[in-house]
C-alpha cells in the first residue's frame, strides 16, 4: 500500500521564529499531537482522526509545484507531533523523497523523543524544550542524547510565560556541559493579546541578570497577522 501522512495544511508562509526567522518556507502541517501543552496555539492539530490522507507522491508534487511558482526550497515539517512514532516510516519516506529533489528540509520536533534516523537524515532540528507552564514534565537526559548527536544542526527553543519559566531553563543551561550556544527563548502570547509588550520586556531583563545567556527572539509572524491567524 502506498505511504500517506494525514495533513493538517500545507502553506507558504516566512519562519516566524527561531534562528531562520524571515526565510520563506513551505510549512508541511500533520495532523496528531498527544503531547497536551497546556498554552498550546496549535490545539486543531491534536486529533489524529482528523486531517487528510495524502499520499507521499501528492505531497510531493504539491511541494515542487511551490517551488516553480515561489521559488522557495525550504520545507518545515510541523505539526502536531511530527516525533510521533506513528509518523516515523512514512515521514522517512518523504523526507528521502524531498532529499533527492535537493529540498532543505527543518523538522520541529517536540522534544519528547528523539527519533535518531528521522533525525539524521533532515537538514536542521528545532527542538522544544518544553516549560512548566506547559504543563509537561521533561526528560533532562533526553536534551543530553539529542545534544550529543545533533547540537551541529539544531536549535532549542522554549516558550516562556512566567519567571518560573526563565528560572527552569537557565538551571537547566547552567547544569550542561558544554553548553550550547543556539537556545531561544520565545516569550508566550496568551489567547487575544496582540503583542506581549511587557512579558517581553521582563524576559530580556530576566536574561540581562542572568549575565545574558540566552536569544530573546518572538513570534514576528503573531505580531504581524495578530495571534489567532493560521497558516501565516
Ligand atoms: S507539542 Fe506542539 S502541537 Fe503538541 S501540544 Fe505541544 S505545542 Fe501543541
Amino acid at each position: 500500500m502506498q505511504e500517506s501522512l494525514p495533513i493538517n495544511s500545507i502553506y507558504e508562509a516566512h519562519e516566524g521564529e527561531g534562528l531562520h526567522v524571515g526565510k520563506p518556507q513551505i510549512f508541511v502541517r500533520l495532523q496528531g499531537c498527544s503531547i497536551g501543552c497546556l498554552n498550546c496555539d496549535s490545539k486543531d492539530t491534536w486529533d489524529f482522526s482528523q486531517g487528510e490522507k495524502t499520499s507521499l507522491q501528492d505531497i510531493l508534487y504539491l511541494l515542487i509545484k511551490y517551488r516553480e511558482n515561489l521559488g522557495i526550497n525550504r520545507v518545515s515539517i510541523t505539526g502536531g507531533d511530527p516525533t510521533h512514532p506513528i509518523f516515523e516510516k512514512a515521514l522517512l519516506e518523504l523526507v528521502s523523497m524531498l532529499k533527492k529533489k535537493d529540498f532543505y528540509i527543518n523538522i520541529e520536533a517536540s522534544g519528547t523523543r528523539v527519533p535518531s534516523k528521522l533525525f539524521d537524515v533532515v537538514d536542521f532540528i528545532s527542538f522544544d524544550v518544553k516549560t512548566p507552564s506547559t504543563g509537561v514534565k521533561i526528560q533532562p537526559q533526553l536534551l543530553d542524547t539529542f545534544l550529543k548527536q545533533f547540537a551541529h544542526k539544531a536549535q532549542i527553543k522554549s516558550v516562556i510565560e512566567t519567571y518560573e519559566d526563565f528560572k527552569f531553563v537557565l538551571e537547566l543551561k547552567n547544569s550542561m556541559s558544554p553548553t550550547f550556544e543556539h537556545w531561544i527563548l520565545t516569550p508566550c502570547y496568551n489567547t487575544e493579546e496582540d503583542f506581549p509588550q511587557t512579558r517581553f520586556k521582563q524576559i530580556l531583563e530576566w536574561n540581562y541578570a542572568a549575565k545574558s545567556p540566552f536569544r530573546i527572539i518572538g513570534q514576528q509572524h503573531k505580531w504581524i497577522f495578530g495571534s489567532k491567524e493560521k497558516k501565516v
